[in-house]
């Protein structure tokens, strides 16, 4: 099969490799339908994180369960399953706490952006639909996979309630779907930070009730201005930076939360300044896993649509045009079919 490989700053090449065998018995091999380029992958694409040699590219996956190893129980051949970016044998201490990307034999997923993917740990790992879903749910199935999943832990992390503020730091897919997650959970007030007009549209079909275009300390004066002066109850910071973390946490009210699930990127906090703010702070890799069940029965049930994040539909091998799109923000995300 071919599958996409990084080899450096703004390099990606879609070429052959090895076609995906079992190799531990927890192991199982998907057939995946369609792929996608996630945020987190334009950073090393950037040359912002940089790699030592070519990397096989693709976290986020949904498929057609091919073949499983023989320890593997319940996930059997012809279901369609999703899984997280970090593997997770779903039984250890950190996975009972809920913490499955903390997991004590995680291992993070690469090379989802091919055709097929060896899953290891696939017990604990996949999650499979009762039922084989019909064509148009796959998007939406593959964003529960990260990117939903990432803005939901976030909108948890934030501590979102029924009635509660939010603001959302971040108008890329996961900041979007950050949105629609505080919306699921209740709050009644949505801030997004955007400055992007399609973006902004997008913003308040999944629940956005106001836009704030402004960044940085005058971004922060808007929300306190948007909440009689007060601050948000809840933030969820969405892109990794100092500017976007230190906008959520200024833009929290005092005992409020921010849940941060961007990547940081030379992010350092001011101890004194953390300590003077009075906000909680909650963050990480997304346990993506603790979700699944949940958001997997709410875009089968037509609930929500995540799926709509993808606005650039592309052949898998023109996987380096996907990059290039989203790196020069012509795309929010884009979707690749195999
Ligand atoms: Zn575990």
């Amino acid at each position: 099969m071919h599958g996409t490989v990084l080899y450096g700053p703004r390099d990606v090449r879609f070429e052959e490799r090895e076609d995906p065998k079992i190799v531990e018995p927890t192991d199982a091999i998907l057939r995946l339908p369609a792929t996608c380029v996630c945020g987190s992958d334009l950073w090393p694409y950037r040359g912002l994180q940089p790699i030592d040699s070519p990397t096989p590219m693709g976290h986020e996956y949904c498929g057609f369960v091919e073949e499983v190893g023989s320890a593997v129980r319940n996930i059997k051949p012809g279901q369609f399953v999703v899984g997280s970016f970090a593997a997770s044998d779903n039984v250890c201490p950190h996975c009972q706490y809920g913490y499955q990307s903390s997991c004590e034999k995680r291992e993070w997923m690469l090379r989802a952006q091919a055709p097929y993917l060896r899953v290891p740990l696939a017990s604990g790992t996949l999650v499979p639909a009762p039922d084989l879903p019909s064509a148009d749910l796959v998007p939406s199935l593959l964003a529960t996979s990260d990117v939903l999943g990432t803005g939901w832990f976030a909108a948890d992390a934030a501590n979102v309630k029924p009635g509660g503020t939010v603001a959302v730091v971040g108008d890329g897919a996961e900041g979007l779907l950050g949105i629609l997650s505080a919306k699921q959970m209740g709050a009644e007030r949505i801030i997004a930070m955007s400055r992007h007009e399609p973006r902004q549209k997008l913003a308040r079909e999944f629940g956005a009730t106001d836009i704030v275009t402004e960044r940085g300390a005058d971004g922060v004066a808007r929300i306190r201005d948007l909440t009689k002066g007060v601050g948000a109850d809840s933030v969820l910071e969405c892109v990794g930076t100092q500017e976007a973390m230190m906008q959520a946490i200024q833009a929290t009210r005092p005992g409020g939360s921010v849940g941060y699930v961007g990547v940081p990127h030379k992010v350092d906090l001011d101890g004194a300044q953390l300590f003077f703010s009075h906000v909680r702070l909650h963050g990480g890799p997304a346990p993506v896993r603790r979700y699944l069940p949940h958001l997997i029965g709410l875009v089968l049930n037509g609930k929500i649509n995540p799926g709509k994040v993808f606005d650039l539909v592309l052949p898998l091998n023109q996987v380096a045009e996907a990059y290039k799109a989203m790196d020069e923000r012509r795309a929010i995300k884009a979707l690749l079919r195999p």
